[in-house]
């Protein structure tokens, strides 16, 4: 009800520049470190996933409060679904649960058809790629950066990931190219450019999902249009979950999934929930 209650500006304005959910990212990846993750008994190594997804009544909670009630969605190989709401609608959370940081109290989540309890997490984390917005980059050289995303990736493989990011350019330009060893704040290079780093690490590993997280407010124009042509390049053909923040994203999405207090308060395309009228035709509204 807290939601509900916010002035609507106050609302349109955490919808739009939103994530400051770097928090909730690293969440993500700190869970990965603290927790003894046994797979269960009978669960199989997926070599190549088709990218079919499916929530179906997920319901899920940290501690007592109930974070994500009776979830339900569904991506086709290739699509792209756009994740709205209000910070701390639960976004972040439907991102953990499908990479399996956490499990769900009730409902299934399944990919190909299968529930993902029944996939090893390792194997199911490797038809996963990452883009979120504080990158995490390792202390060493660009190289290693890149080859993060699969380590027995051949040099030649490296370079073409880096191409296909957009990030050939720039690399070549610095002194020491590949070599150039950069700090694990990513001291030496700037946002965009470690953000193109991030997005040729995961072309390397070239996952069948993706998931994104996007802000890129505090890039400035030119780089901004580098990474989204270069995100473009990176969604093709995967299907593609991403935290959605601008609003031409949302728009072009396949799907999308309107989310507040950890409900799906309505889904479906631009043009549809437009024309129903609801939460999102009045955040949309906002902004004309
Ligand atoms: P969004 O991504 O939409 O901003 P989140 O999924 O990050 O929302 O958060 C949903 C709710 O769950 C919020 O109330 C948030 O405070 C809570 N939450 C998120 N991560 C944790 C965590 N690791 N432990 C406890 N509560 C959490």
């Amino acid at each position: 009800a807290r939601q509900f209650t916010r002035p609507l500006n106050d609302l349109a304005n955490q919808f739009n520049t939103l994530l400051s959910a770097i928090a909730g990212a690293e969440r993500v990846f700190e869970t990965l470190d603290e927790e003894p993750e046994e797979d269960e008994i009978g669960a199989r190594e997926v070599e190549k996933l088709q990218g079919h997804v499916e929530f179906i009544n997920v319901s899920f909670s940290y501690g007592e409060e109930e974070t994500l009630t009776d979830v339900s969605f569904r991506a086709h190989p290739g699509e792209t679904v756009a994740f709205v709401g209000p910070t701390g609608a639960g976004k972040t959370t439907i991102t953990g649960l499908l990479s399996r940081f956490y499990e769900p109290a009730a409902g299934d989540i399944r990919i190909d058809g299968q529930s993902i309890k029944n996939i090893t997490r390792e194997s199911l984390r490797r038809q996963m790629g990452f883009v979120l917005q504080d990158t995490v980059l390792l202390a060493g050289s660009i190289r290693e950066n890149i080859r993060y995303g699969r380590l027995d990736a051949t040099e030649e493989e490296v370079v073409t990931a880096a191409h296909m990011a957009g990030a050939h350019a720039f690399i070549s330009k610095l002194p020491n190219g590949y070599d150039t060893v950069i700090g694990p704040d990513g001291s030496g290079i700037s946002q965009g450019q470690r953000q193109l780093l991030a997005i040729a690490r995961v072309m390397l590993a070239a996952p069948a999902i993706l998931v994104l997280d996007e802000a890129t407010s505090s890039i400035d124009t030119l780089t901004e249009q580098h990474v989204q042509q270069a995100l473009a390049r990176l969604m093709k053909g995967r299907t593609c979950f991403i935290i959605a923040h601008r609003l031409n994203t949302i728009r072009t999405a396949d799907h999308i999934v309107v989310l507040q207090e950890g409900r799906v308060v309505e889904q479906g395309s631009h043009e549809e929930l437009v024309e129903s009228g609801g939460l999102y035709e009045r955040l949309h509204q906002y902004y004309h």
